[in-house]
């Protein structure tokens, strides 16, 4: 069958940047498989996703437009480091998670300055073009389950454990 909306899709993806460095992949490890339009991946994957079968081979390059968006300066703060308490050594670099209960974020210092914590809280691929090398390996449809729950429940849609 066709991977369409309500499909539970199992692939096997590797990730690189424009420089050709991998930022993930499944290979050596489990494939991914996500129910394919309720937004689980990236837009842009999910419409060149669109239509095929197992056995599949597809090679996409997704625009932050269509990834995980453009580089926002006004999401970048500069914090005191008093607002780090218990923390001792802050470098560039290292990740935080940020907000209220409802709305998290995960925000990555990028300087430090004395006293000023400089934070960024667009997400690391922002900005990033998103070289995607995909081999589709199974779809089927999706139980009733997964569609209201929006991810798999196991390779036969049985194993429900969420
Ligand atoms: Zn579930």
């Amino acid at each position: 069958m066709k991977v369409a909306k309500e499909t539970v899709v199992t692939i096997d993806y590797t990730l690189t940047d424009n420089d050709g460095e991998v930022i993930d992949t499944s290979l050596g490890r489990d494939p991914l498989s996500y129910v394919h339009g309720v937004g689980s991946l990236v837009p842009g994957l999910e419409a060149a996703l669109e239509g095929k079968s197992a056995g599949d081979t597809l090679t996409v390059a997704v625009a932050p437009s269509e990834g995980y968006g453009y580089h926002d300066p006004a999401l970048i703060h500069v914090a005191s480091r008093s607002q780090f308490a218990g923390i001792d050594d802050i470098e560039v670099g290292m990740r935080f998670r940020a907000g209220s209960d409802e709305e998290t974020m995960i925000v990555t210092v990028v300087a430090v300055d004395g006293d000023d914590i400089t934070l960024d809280a667009n997400h690391p691929l922002a900005g990033v073009t998103l070289n995607f090398d995909v081999k589709v390996l199974n779809v089927r449809p999706a139980t009733p389950a997964e569609i209201a729950h929006g991810h798999p429940h196991g390779t036969d849609g049985t194993n429900h454990r969420h």
